[in-house]
């Protein structure tokens, strides 16, 4: 029977370096194992977390006393979201080192891209989890060699980042999980391994500077064009804001190919001195790449300037689907490849079937990760976006928890984690479909988040904020004697790179003065001051998110849209205004009846940290 890795050797003696193939071979009979014994592994992994928590202040409070098994910790566990558990986690903030959700200290905070009160949540971490993460990496690429062999012949251009972290008054680094795992020695130290050979130096990787960053990581994957095999970035976003990076700065990248002189913008002494024993002159490949680069279309780029590339590796699952026309475009349809599914609270599983189309991509979630659960979804008329608020559960609901191996094919759950870094039976927010089974273990579409409705990048905005910050803007209409009838909003990703939220308005105008641009101008930049960190974190540091647009619709607009609605099957009875469009009928009939648009004039307030340190 497999064991669930109990502890650091056994995750590192399982990653022995022994011969490529025998480490493929290992890493698959791995997933074997523990997905044909997934309920035994499920069962260890819970007690295993359950006993070293014994003494946890939070076990404690409801009354586990120290029992392990599932029956009892189902009984006596809540099922909480983020909000439950604010205030232990400011107490662990402020510098608590007691044991308050695990025994193991917590060695930093996680800063989730969901969002509560408007600030990036604080995942609490243990060393330990470091090596789990490792794990589930090193199983990505034997997966992949099964369906694209020959990958440790050449090298992964990925566009890898940091972004900025913070201190907690009590001392902790907090920090987005993949610039936990960039500066950790399991990255920056990795042994030499033909799977995990990047273009891109670690120096670049690790330059706090974003244009300097993504400028030499482009500059080193153009010097080894011909040894790529394959390209990526994390999300989809990234990868297309690599792409018009490269359209914006080609020929300051071209020159410094000619010349083996890097440009002096980048100032880095790291980046420059790591980029120096990659940049030799090559006037040759400068006047190919500017050759490319200049021709007006540049559809399939990529496939011409790396022209070894297999596929494009980036999530285009969830709300990035929306990229994947754009990548086509780009790479004259690439497989694009989905690996894993993870998330600040912990990794999760990864795709068995990489070569798989996006609309067809599922996860299978490794048992040894964490102990999972799964809460019913019961849609609400085909909708699982619409507003709803965080609820605690009653005890009927809290029974219809069910067990990984468990789930029915074809239902929708909400993921459930107990993890051993002491979340327990924590909503992660993401509803999930069973498509299939591997062995025992369920594999999984990644349907939506709980209630976003908007997204461009890995901000995530819910009606809520949403509604709560068109409220602030409609106060400048007030003078004017203007008022908001309806609204509605869209990601638009296809018409502005990067992607930028679009806000549609039918107003009702009572007053003699027109409202002048300036206060529709203020209206936009009042909602992205109102959204939450993480947008505009987007909006001002990485540059992913364009302004925020608003777009005044004629009158009688959204009743047009009603009737479009209804004349498509929606009942006029339950008839509700969406607050998010993504149908393309509906974007052309929002579009087709503009009377004016107008854009943010400036980027919102944005500083790192926390509001409250
Ligand atoms: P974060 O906590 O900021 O790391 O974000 C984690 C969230 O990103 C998950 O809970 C999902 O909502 C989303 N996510 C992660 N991996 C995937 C994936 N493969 N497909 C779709 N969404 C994903």
């Amino acid at each position: 029977m497999p064991e669930a890795p109990k502890d650091i050797s056994m995750v590192s003696d399982y990653v022995v370096d022994c011969n490529l193939s025998d480490t493929n071979t290992k890493a698959l009979q791995f997933i074997e194992d523990v997905t044909a014994n997934a309920d035994e592994v499920q069962k260890r992994v819970l007690a295993e977390i359950l006993s070293r928590s014994a003494q946890v202040e939070y076990l404690k409070r409801h009354g586990l006393n120290g029992r392990t098994d599932r029956e009892t910790f189902k009984k006596v566990m809540p099922v909480i979201t983020y909000e439950d558990l604010q205030t232990d986690i400011s107490r662990i903030a402020n510098g608590d080192t007691s044991q308050i959700l695990c025994a193991k200290p917590i060695s930093e905070f996680l800063t989730s891209s969901g969002t509560s009160g408007g600030e990036r949540k604080l995942m609490p971490t243990i060393e330990e989890e470091l090596e789990r993460r490792s794990l589930l990496y090193s199983l990505l690429m034997p997966v992949m060699n099964q369906f694209v062999p020959g990958l440790e012949n050449g090298k992964g251009m990925y566009f890898l980042f940091i972004k900025s972290e913070a201190k907690t008054p009590g001392g902790l680094v907090a920090r987005p999980v993949l610039t936990s795992y960039y500066k950790s020695s399991h990255f920056k130290e990795r042994p030499y391994d033909p799977y995990t050979n990047y273009t891109s130096p670690n120096e670049s990787i690790l330059c706090q500077d974003s244009y300097q960053s993504m400028y030499s990581q482009l500059l080193c994957g153009l010097c080894q064009n011909k040894e790529v095999l394959r390209v990526g970035a994390v999300f989809a976003s990234g990868f297309i804001r690599a792409i018009r990076f490269l359209e914006k700065h080609w020929a300051l990248l071209c020159n410094d190919i000619r010349t083996g002189i890097m440009d002096p913008q980048i100032t880095d002494s790291s980046v420059r001195d790591a980029v120096s024993k990659i940049l030799k002159p090559d006037p040759k490949l400068a006047d190919f790449i500017q050759a490319e680069c200049s021709r007006e279309s540049w559809r399939g780029i990529i496939t011409k300037l790396w022209s070894n590339t297999k596929y494009i590796d980036v999530i285009v699952t969830g709300t990035m689907s929306q990229y994947i026309p754009i990548l086509d475009y780009y790479s004259n349809g690439l497989p694009l490849i989905c690996t894993m599914y993870a998330s600040s609270e912990c990794y999760f599983g990864l795709n068995l079937k990489p070569l798989s189309k996006p609309s067809e991509v599922s996860y299978t979630l490794i048992p040894t990760m964490a102990y999972f659960e799964f809460l019913p979804v019961h849609r609400n008329n085909g909708v699982t976006n619409s507003i709803s608020v965080p609820k605690s559960l009653n005890e009927k609901e809290q029974k219809e928890l069910v067990d990984l191996v468990h789930v029915k094919l074809g239902q929708e759950y909400e993921l459930v984690v107990t993890t051993y870094a002491g979340l327990y039976r924590y909503r992660v927010g993401d509803v999930l479909r069973v498509a299939g089974f591997k062995n025992k273990a369920p594999q999984f579409n990644f349907i939506c988040r709980k209630n976003v409705v908007l997204s461009i990048d890995s901000d995530k905005t819910d009606e809520v904020e949403l509604q709560n910050s068109v409220k602030n803007a409609i106060t400048h209409l007030v003078q004017f004697d203007a008022s908001l009838i309806e609204y509605t909003s869209y990601a638009d990703t296809t018409t502005t790179i990067p992607g930028h939220y679009v806000l549609y308005w039918e107003l009702k105008l009572s007053g003699s003065t027109p409202v002048p641009p300036s206060v529709f101008e203020d209206c936009c930049l009042t909602i992205e001051e109102s959204l939450n960190s993480v947008y505009r974190q987007g909006r001002v540091s990485d540059k992913s998110i364009g302004p925020l647009e608003i777009k005044i619709v004629e009158t009688g607009t959204f009743d047009k849209l009603m009737d479009y609605s209804i004349s498509r099957g929606a009942s006029i009875n339950q008839y509700k205004t969406p607050r998010c469009v993504k149908f393309a009928p509906i974007v052309e009939l929002l579009n087709s009846r503009v009377v004016s648009n107008y854009f943010s004039p400036k980027c919102p307030r944005w500083v790192p940290g926390h509001k409250q340190w």
